[in-house]
C-alpha cells in the first residue's frame, strides 16, 4: 500500500521454523489451552489493531486511527518491522476477539475506544525495566515482588545492587550484620525461577554492582557456588565501572582502589590490576561479568542531571532509570536492501526508509499509551519521559546480501552510516511526532533545548557519507530538536533473540552464530522439536553447486572456512561470529554505538584457544574505545550454549 518493498515481502509467509515458534510462544489460546489464532496475519491484524487504538487519545477520526493501524499492520505483517515479544504476545490479551476479528472497513471509532478501554495487566507491552531498591529490608523485598509482576508479564529486569551495605555491615534496628547484596541477589534469582514470563519463556535479570563496593569480588565470584555449580541462573552481571578512562590510568600506573559504601564502614584498599584481572579471568572462564559504563550511559542521556541511568536491562542494550522501561522494535534490514540504497545521504529511496521509520517510531510511541505498566511509579515515568527502541535486525545477513565481508572496514563504513541514518530519521520522526502531541513532560528540563546530541558521532574525516550524515544530524540537533522532542531517546539494539526468528533473519547486528544449524526447543509438551536451518542467502549464492554432499558438510562444521570446495570470495562473505576476530567485533560494536543514543546487546565472541591475556586485551581496548559496555564469550566455555553446529554437539 505505501511502498514499494512492503509488497514483496507481505505476501511471503514465515518458515516452518518460524511457524513452530510462533505456535508455541505466540498464538493466543484462551484458558484451557486452546489455541485462538493460527495464523501470522492474525498476530500482525491484532498488534496492529491494539496499538492503533492508542491514537484515541489524540484523534477523534477514525479515519486517522485506521490508517495508523493499516501502516502498522503492513509493517508487521511484511515482518519488515517487528515489536519486542512482550508486545507480540501481551497486544489484545483477554480482550473481545470479535474486536480483532472485524475487517477495518467495519471498525469504527467505539471500538477503537473499546479496545482502549478494555486493556488490563495482561497487556503488558514492554521488555525492559530498571527497578530500584533502597538498603532496607522492606525496600528489597518491594522490589522482588515488583520484578515478580514485571517478570511475569514478559518483562526483562535490571537492578543495581551497588545500594545495599556490604556483607558483615552493622544492621542499626538489629545490632546484627548485613548479609550483603549477594545473598539479596539469590532471593531475585529464587523469585524468577518460579517465574515462567508470559507462561513462555524464562525469565531474565541483569545485576550492577559498582567497581568500588566492597563486595566487588564476591559479586565477580557470584555465579558459582564453593563447589563450582552454576548458580544464579536467571542473572546476568555487570560491574559498573563509571569512568573507563580514569579506570584505564589506574591500571596503567598500578594505582591502589579504595573499596569503600557510605553506609558502612567498611574499607578495603586493593590493586585496581587484581580486580581487572579477576573479571577477565571470570570473564575467560564464564562470560561473565561484562563490564558496564554507566558514566558513559548519562553523558549521552538528556535527563541525566535529573534521572540518571543506574543500571541496563538483562541483555545490557537499554540503560535505564530507576523504574524506567522502555519498548523496543526492529527493522529487519535484510528485507530492505536489495532494493533500498540504505546508508547513503544522496539515495533516491531514502523517502521509503524515512517512511519506514517515521510509523516504526509512531508505532512505539503509541505502545507507551497501550502499555498496561506493573506499578504507577513505572507508569509516571514511562509517560514523562518516553523511552522508545527502535533498531535493526538482519545485519548479517544484509552484509551477505550486499558482499560485504562483517570483519571488513567497508562493511564497518556502511554500518556507520546504516546507524546514523536510523538514528536520524528517527529522532526526526520523535521531533514530528512532538509538533503533533506535544514534547515529553520533562522536555524542557532536559538537555535537549541547549542543542545536545545524545551520542557520540564517528569523526567526519572518515568517509563522506559519514561526514553527510553527521552535518544533518548536528543540524537537526542545534535546529528543530531543540524546540521538539516526543521521546527523550529513540534508538536501540536488542539482541532480538527470538523476533529474528519470527522475521527470518540473522540476530540484531551480530554476525551469524553458524550458517547452519539443528535447534532443538522444548515445546509446552516437554518434547523436543528440531528446528534445521540453512542460511538461504548462502543457498542462493552458492546455486546449484549445491549438492547434497555439500550441504552435509556445511551443516557438519557450521562455518565453509574449511572447506575445500567452495570459492575464497564466498568465504570471506559469509563470515560467522567464530570466524571473525574479537577486535573487529569490538570495532563492529564501537561504530554502531557511535550513533545510538541508548545501546545495543553485542558480545564479543572469542575462540575456545584464547587465553586470559588475550581477554584482557580487549576489556583495555573497551575502556579506550568510546563504548558504553562489553560483553565476551569464549566459545565453549558454557555448558549450555544454545546453538551447536552438528560437529560441536
Ligand atoms: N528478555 C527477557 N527474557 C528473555 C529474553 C529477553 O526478559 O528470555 C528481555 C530483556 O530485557 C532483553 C529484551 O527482552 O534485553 C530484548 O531481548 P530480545 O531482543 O532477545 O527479545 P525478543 O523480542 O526477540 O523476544
Amino acid at each position: 500500500m505505501f511502498m514499494r518493498v512492503l509488497n514483496k515481502w507481505i505476501q511471503k509467509e514465515p518458515s516452518k521454523n518460524a511457524i513452530t515458534i510462533l505456535k508455541d510462544r505466540y498464538f493466543l489460546k484462551d484458558g484451557e489451552g486452546n489455541y485462538l489464532e493460527s495464523t501470522w496475519d492474525e498476530v500482525a491484524k491484532r498488534i496492529a489493531r491494539h496499538v492503533a487504538a492508542a491514537e484515541v487519545n489524540y484523534t477523534n477520526d477514525v479515519e486517522e486511527i485506521k490508517n495508523a493501524e493499516e501502516h502498522f499492520y503492513q509493517l508487521i505483517k511484511s515482518r519488515i518491522f517487528l515489536p519486542n515479544s512482550p508486545t507480540i504476545f501481551n497486544a489484545g490479551k483477554t480482550m473481545d476477539r470479535q474486536l480483532f476479528k472485524k475487517d477495518i472497513e467495519e471498525t469504527t471509532l467505539e471500538d477503537y475506544k473499546t479496545i482502549f478501554d478494555s486493556r488490563t495487566k495482561h497487556n503488558m507491552l514492554s521488555a525492559c525495566f530498571v527497578i530500584p531498591m533502597d538498603d532496607s529490608m522492606n525496600a528489597i523485598f518491594d522490589a522482588v515482588k515488583n520484578a515478580a509482576l514485571i517478570m511475569k508479564y514478559g518483562g526483562g529486569v535490571g537492578y543495581d545492587f551497588s545500594v545495599l551495605r556490604p556483607k558483615g555491615s552493622s544492621i542499626a534496628g538489629t545490632g546484627g550484620k548485613s548479609s550483603g547484596p549477594i545473598s539479596f541477589m539469590h532471593v531475585f534469582n529464587t523469585a524468577a525461577s518460579t517465574i515462567e514470563q508470559g507462561g513462555a519463556r524464562r525469565a531474565a535479570q541483569m545485576a550492577v554492582l559498582r567497581y568500588d563496593h566492597p563486595d566487588v569480588f564476591d559479586f565477580i565470584n557470584s555465579k558459582k557456588d564453593n563447589k563450582g555449580n552454576n548458580v544464579l541462573n536467571y542473572f546476568n552481571i555487570s560491574v559498573n565501572i563509571d569512568n573507563p578512562k580514569e579506570f584505564k590510568k589506574m591500571l596503567e600506573e598500578d594505582g591502589d582502589l579504595t573499596l569503600e559504601h557510605p553506609a558502612s564502614s567498611i574499607r578495603k584498599t586493593i590493586k585496581a590490576n587484581d580486580l581487572m584481572n579477576k573479571m577477565v579471568e571470570n570473564a575467560w572462564k564464564t562470560g561473565d561479568p561484562g563490564m558496564l559504563f554507566l558514566g558513559r550511559h548519562n553523558q549521552y542521556y538528556a535527563m541525566s542531571e535529573h534521572t540518571p541511568v543506574t543500571a541496563t536491562n538483562p541483555c545490557g542494550e537499554e540503560p535505564l532509570p530507576p523504574f524506567g522501561s522502555c519498548n523496543l522494535g526492529s527493522i529487519d534490514v535484510a528485507k530492505l536492501v536489495e532494493d533500498m540504497d540504505l546508508g547513503n545521504p544522496n539515495s533516491d529511496d531514502i523517502s521509503e526508509f524515512q517512511e519506514i521509520i517515521y510509523w516504526a517510531v509512531r508505532f512505539l510511541d503509541d505502545v507507551i499509551e497501550s502499555n498496561i505498566y506493573p506499578l504507577k511509579e513505572i507508569e509516571e515515568i514511562s509517560k514523562k519521559q518516553r523511552f522508545i527502541g527502535l533498531g535493526m535486525m538482519g545485519l548479517a545477513d544484509a552484509l551477505y546480501i550486499k558482499e560485504l565481508p562483517y570483519n571488513s572496514e567497508q562493511a564497518r563504513k556502511f554500518m556507520a552510516k546504516l546507524t546514523a541514518e536510523l538514528a536520524y530519521f528517527s529522532h526526526i520522526a520523535s521531533t514530528e511526532l512532538a509538533k503533533e502531541r506535544g514534547n515529553f513532560q520533562d522536555f524542557q528540563r532536559s538537555k535537549y533545548p541547549d542543542g545536545f546530541i545524545p551520542f557520540p558521532m564517528l569523526d567526519d574525516e572518515i568517509d563522506e557519507d559519514i561526514k553527510a550524515w553527521n552535518e544533518k544530524i548536528r543540524q537537526h540537533f542545534q535546529g528543530e530538536a531543540t524546540k521538539y522532542k516526543r521521546n527523550v531517546q529513540t534508538n536501540t539494539i536488542a539482541p532480538t533473540g527470538s523476533i529474528s526468528n519470527l522475521a527470518d533473519t540473522s540476530s540484531g547486528i551480530e554476525p551469524n552464530f553458524l550458517l547452519s544449524y539443528v535447534r532443538y526447543m522444548t515445546n509446552k509438551e516437554g518434547d523436543r522439536v528440531p528446528l534445521s536451518y540453512i542460511n538461504p542467502i548462502l543457498m542462493e549464492k552458492i546455486g546449484t553447486n549445491m549438492t547434497e554432499e555439500l550441504k552435509a558438510e556445511i551443516i557438519e562444521k557450521g562455518s565453509i572456512q574449511n572447506i575445500d570446495s567452495i570459492p575464497n570470495e564466498i568465504k570471506k562473505i559469509f563470515v560467522t561470529s567464530m570466524d571473525i576476530p574479537p577486535k573487529d567485533h569490538l570495532l563492529a560494536q564501537h561504530v554502531i554505538q557511535s550513533y545510538l543514543d541508548a545501546s545495543c546487546s553485542k558480545t564479543i565472541n572469542m575462540p575456545k584457544s584464547s587465553t586470559i591475556e588475550d581477554v584482557k586485551a580487549i576489556y583495555l581496548q573497551a575502556l579506550e574505545l568510546n563504548l558504553k559496555g562489553l560483553t565476551i564469550y569464549r566459545d565453549g566455555s558454557l555448558e549450555t550454549q544454545v546453538l551447536t553446529s552438528a560437529s560441536k554437539e
